[in-house]
This record gives structure tokens, sequence and C-alpha cells, in this order.
């Protein structure tokens, strides 16, 4: 019979564990319609100025600040991709439409709604403060570092690597990762319900929580609790995967076979314990450049310790530098405990300034997590936090 008689680790020395293993990540050339939510492997240096020429900020009339005439003949127009065929002198100006070309001569743009224009002329009824011209290299010079190794890619990143001209783009390889939820009781969605079984949602939300992160899904699967069940799946999962999440199997129940599985098939386990709640079976191991980790199986655990343990590894072999979002509010009602020894992640709804608890049942209780939109930690050795007071969120 499997009996965890491994040592207890702090949330503290387990995020630190997590931390000392070394992860390689390597780099790959994508095109940049799909280079949304990856991570930039080499800094992104400019060999263009932005803009690239003196640009026109408005749709009007370009002319030279230092000519006091009244009037002004209009000797061209230049549209947005234009090149202005002659200099502007005195008494004349050149049309001019946003993101035309600055002509020779020209240090100003008198915007439209400023202008009387009649018969080939245009008289100013008044002058803006600035000169509504975007200088060359204003933005981004040729050489400057534009975008940093390490950055995520959203929609303004991808914008700007558009703007510079990449059409590829050097990328962090997405880990691959499997996921094996174990359980006897667990059936796939879709498949009827026997009595004493429930659906398997583990593998779906942790599926989906690596995707979110960026992390390529390659296998995901379920085993039996049965030792030689989770050995085929674990020891396949081992060969093709950079991470492999487990789910069930990892407290000290009669049918718990994952540590020992794990160990068998050569895992150095880092830690068993953690004290944390929920979660606190969590083995951590690794084998040659994968790693693995064992979570206990009701969903707010997979969840919570994917949040707080799997995140920050899984973006470091993205390359990318984790730090979870937080926020700070009020608390409407307590959050207090009695018991203590271990520290705790508590699911929570912050909105504006208040920070409200959801209804929660405990570990099983996966719709709280949908009522809730981050986590507020407790301590060990501390009761909790008080009606009224401030607490920090961090946001999922
Ligand atoms: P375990 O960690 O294996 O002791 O499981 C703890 C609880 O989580 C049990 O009530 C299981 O039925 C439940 N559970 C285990 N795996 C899953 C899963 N994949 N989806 C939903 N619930 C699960
Ligand atoms: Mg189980």
């Amino acid at each position: 019979m499997p009996l965890s008689k491994a040592p207890m680790i702090t949330v503290e020395e387990a995020l630190a564990a997590v931390k000392r293993v070394k992860v390689a990540s390597r780099a790959e050339s994508v095109p940049l319609p799909i280079a949304l939510g990856r991570v930039l492997a080499r800094d992104l240096v400019s060999r263009i100025a932005m803009p690239p020429f003196d640009k026109s900020a408005m749709d009007g009339y370009a002319v030279n600040s230092r000519d006091a005439s009244e009037s002004f003949r209009i000797v061209g127009l230049i549209p947005a991709g234009g090149v202005p065929s002659k200099a502007i002198r005195n008494g004349e100006c050149a049309k001019i439409m946003t993101g035309g070309m600055l002509p020779r001569g020209a240090d100003l743009v008198v915007r439209r709604e400023l202008a009387l224009e009649d018969g080939g002329h245009v008289r100013f009824t008044g002058r803006d403060d600035g000169p509504n011209i975007c200088p060359k290299g204003e933005d981004v010079k040729p050489g400057d570092i534009v975008l940093r190794k390490g950055a995520l890619l959203r929609p303004q990143e991808i914008g700007i690597l558009a703007s510079m001209g990449a059409a590829e783009v050097d990328v962090f390889e997405r880990p691959a990762v499997g996921i094996i939820a174990t359980g006897s009781e667990i059936v796939a969605p879709g498949k009827r319900l026997l009595p004493g079984r429930i659906h398997d949602s583990n593998s779906f939300s942790l599926a989906a929580q690596a995707e979110s992160c960026g992390a390529a899904v390659r296998m995901r699967r379920r085993a039996a609790d049965a030792p030689e069940s989770i050995r085929r799946v674990v020891s396949s999962a081992l060969e093709t995967c950079r991470l492999v999440l487990i789910s069930g199997g990892v407290s000290a129940g009669d049918f718990d076979y994952v540590p020992e599985v794990l160990r068998d098939l050569g895992v150095r386990i880092g830690f068993e314990q953690i004290a944390v709640q929920p979660g606190k079976p969590t083995v951590f191991g690794t084998r040659g450049g994968t790693i693995v980790f064992g979570m206990p199986g009701n969903p707010v655990s997979t969840f919570v310790i994917f949040e707080v343990f799997v995140k920050p590894i899984l973006y470091r072999m993205m390359g990318r530098a984790y730090e979870p979002l937080a926020v700070s509010g009020t608390l409407t009602r307590a959050l207090l405990r009695r018991r203590t020894e271990r520290a705790a992640f508590v699911p929570v709804r912050v909105s504006g300034d208040r920070v409200e608890r959801p209804e929660y049942h405990g570990s099983a209780h996966l719709q709280a997590l949908a009522e809730a939109n981050g986590l507020v930690y407790i301590p060990s050795g501390s009761e909790g936090h008080p009606e009224g007071s401030r607490v920090d969120v961090r946001l999922f």
C-alpha cells in the first residue's frame, strides 16, 4: 500500500525548487500571422527609421513657418505614398494628406479646418501650436532595440514587428506538454455516467491552461488506477513531452500509484508534499530535460497548482519571465480559517475595489472557479484576513 512519508515543504521552498530546475528553450522561425502569443527569441533591432521620412500628421497645407504671406499658391498635391516633386518657396504651399511626405522647404502643416481654399490659392484663419509633423526617426531610429528577447507577442507587438518589416519572427518553441488524468472513476465527457463514475474535467482544464500559456498539448490521456495502466501512458509522455502533468493518484490512498510509478520510470523526485491548501500531495520531479508534476485530482487543486507552480516553469521553458499579475482590493467578507499549518490559496472575485468570496465548498467545487478571477494567499500560521482588510489578489 503506498503511504507517503515524504517531508512537507513550504510554498516558498517548493517555488524555489521549481525555479532551480534548468530548462532549455529552443528558437524557431514562424510567419508573423501565426506568432501571436509566442515569445521573442532575440532582440528586434530596427534597420529602418520610423517614420521613414518627415510625415504630415494632418490633412492640410505644407508651408514654411517663417513665410508671412497673406495667401499661398498651391504648387503641389501630396497624397500618402506620394513623393513631392518640388520644393516649397516663399508664398507657396503644397496640399498634403495625413501620412504624406513633407516637401523640401516646408516645416509646418496647417490643417484643413484652418484654411480657406479658393482658385489654387489658400489663406489661413489660424495656426496650431505644433507643426503637425512626425519627424523622420521620431519613434524609432535604425539600430534601436524595438522589442527585447523574452517579450510576449501580443497584438501590439505583432503590429510593431510588421511595421519593422518582419515577415518571419524568431520565437521560442512551444514546449510539448503531455497531460494524463488518472482515476478508475473518470470517464470522458460524452460518455454515460455509470454509478460511481464522474466526468474527467482535469485533463481538459489542464490542457486549456497549458494552451492558454502558449504551450503545445501533444497528448491528453486517461489511465485507470493501476500501476501498469499509469506506467504505460506516463512512459510514453516522458518520451515525447518536455512537461508532463498528471492528475490524481498522488495522495495516500490504497490506489494512489503515481509517485511509485514515477520512481520506477526513473523520475528524480524533487518534492512530494507542499504545505499548501489545496494541493498538498503535489509531486514534482525531472527525468533528463522533462519536468513532471503529479497533482491531486480535485479540480480546484489541479487548477491552483498549475497557476502557482506549473505556470512559472512553463513560461520559463518558453523563454518568458513570469510575474503573476496582482491587484489589491478590500474584502467584503472575512476570509478566516481555524487550521493554520498550511498556506492557502482561496478563489475570489475582484471587481473594482471589491474582493468577494464566491461560494466555495472546497477543492472539488469547480464552479467556484467560474465565479472567481483570482486567488488570495493566506500564509501558513495566519488565520486569514478579516472583513474590510486590504488584500492582494493574484489574477488568473
Ligand atoms: P485523487 O487525487 O486521485 O485522490 O482524486 C481526488 C478527487 O478528485 C476524487 O474525488 C476524484 O474523483 C477527483 N478527480 C480525480 N481525477 C479527476 C478528473 N480528471 N476530473 C475530475 N475529477 C477528478
Ligand atoms: Mg484517484
